[in-house]
């Protein structure tokens, strides 16, 4: 077929330094600017709007790709997919303590049981765009499971490195899916200067959080989507579990590209990253009133997914709470697990340990007073929570013998 008669979209005009403003070329290989600094995507919004509204898009089927216009893949030919459906909003009334609704938008439910699926289906599918053979990522888990399941499917090789107590079913569902995987006794930081140091002699293209412009696009489908969900008006607050920081970047992102076309009216949601308190450099930079956050020395946290020392999009999570009039909080691993069991046990929603932090942290701002119980409220819960290590369960009929009192069963 002729090149030129097949089907292309894209209304991407540049890509643009987030921190000097300098602009680069589109469809070519980037990783940071020259600045060393995240490149963001730029698009002409008003063409966008001027052949897409939110009506045409309620026809679509329930998919990421609902979304196209506002993503970057040119020729839909280089989408490697696995089914990115939309994932539930669910109402949790009894999580809810005034009259303002808490939902829960269940990210579990995406391939790879992980939001990481949204923004590397979207990397993957660029890298394939552009060339890309080899690519190599640092990761706590989620992201190298979803990176492993799209490189594969795409015909590309992933090298994957993750601290060596990340939770053993992620580091083996990456070895299931086709990832080099490699343990490293140090922390994901530490992963990834192996990345940095290797790259020339392995000719790696560096997935690294925000070292390549495509993952923040991808999740950005989370705010796109939670819009499309609410019917177009945005909730008061987000409780975002914050590792590298892209879903809250992301879904920053889109609030503010759906109000530059006026999709969304008035106040944007306040933008509350969660963190734990063994690795809280967001909450730390967010309270000292800082521009970057400093490095967390000896991280730890059941919450594996956000423990992340070190963000290089530390600056752009900063300015999203501050220009959203949100905040920064970090609540204990043992305030993570109790919230893990009141959800699951009130609701019957199995979050994972990242996702529980989000209810954690809205319990406690509501009683500092940070949150007001009239204000609507949606926690993220990144991840299937089957993903995780549950509490042991040790209860044990012999079936040999008669069953004495049947009402001790209910103990
Ligand atoms: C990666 C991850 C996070 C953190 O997401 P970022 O957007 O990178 O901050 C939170 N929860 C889970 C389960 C994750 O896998």
């Amino acid at each position: 077929m002729d090149k030129k008669l097949k089907q292309t979209f894209t209304y991407v005009t540049h890509l643009e330094c987030s921190m000097v403003g300098d602009n680069y070329a589109t469809y070519q290989q980037h990783n940071l600017s020259k600045a060393g600094k995240p490149l963001l995507v730029k698009y002409d919004l008003k063409s966008l709007s001027n052949s897409l509204s939110r009506e045409e898009l309620s026809y679509r089927p329930e998919t990421l790709w609902r979304y196209r216009e506002f993503l970057p893949i040119k020729n839909p030919e280089n989408i490697v997919t696995l089914g990115e459906n939309m994932t539930p909003l669910i109402h949790t009334p009894r999580l809810q303590s005034g009259k303002g609704n808490i939902y829960i938008k269940d990210e579990g439910r995406l391939p790879t049981g992980s939001f990481k699926a949204r923004g590397l289906c979207m990397a993957v599918s660029m890298a394939k765009e552009l060339g890309v053979t080899r690519i190599a990522m640092p990761t706590n888990g989620n992201a190298g499971a979803a990176l492993a399941a799209y490189a594969s499917r795409a015909g590309i090789e992933a090298y994957i490195f993750c601290p060596e107590d990340t939770p053993q079913v992620n580091v083996r569902e990456i070895a299931a899916q086709g990832g080099k995987v490699w343990l490293v006794n140090g922390l994901i930081n530490d992963c990834g200067r192996i990345v940095t140091e290797g790259k020339e002699k392995m000719a790696w293209f560096d997935f690294s959080t925000l070292k390549e412009p495509y993952r923040i696009e991808g999740k950005k489908t989370m705010g796109l989507e939670l819009a499309d969900q609410l019917e177009w008006v945005l909730p008061d607050t987000i409780f975002y579990p914050t590792g590298g920081g892209t879903g809250l970047i992301g879904m920053w992102k889109a609030f503010n590209e759906m109000k530059d076309i006026g999709w969304v009216n008035g106040k944007l949601p306040r933008m509350i990253a969660v963190q734990a308190t063994g690795c809280a450099p967001i909450v730390q930079a967010y309270e000292d009133g800082a521009e970057h956050a400093e490095l967390w020395e000896g991280a730890h946290t059941v919450a594996a997914g956000i423990r992340v020392p070190v963000a290089i999009g530390d600056f752009l999570v900063l300015r999203a709470i501050r220009e959203s009039n949100g905040f920064a909080t970090a609540v204990d691993d043992e305030k993570i697990l109790e919230a893990r069991n009141e959800v699951a046990q009130q609701e019957g929603i199995l979050l994972c340990p990242e996702g529980a932090a989000t209810y954690a942290a809205y319990k406690k701002e509501l009683s500092s007073g940070r949150i007001n119980p009239s204000e609507s409220a949606i926690l993220f819960n990144c991840a299937s929570g089957l993903k995780y290590e549950l509490p042991k369960m040790s209860r044990f009929l012999d079936c040999t013998q008669p069953v004495i009192d049947y009402s001790k069963l209910s103990d």
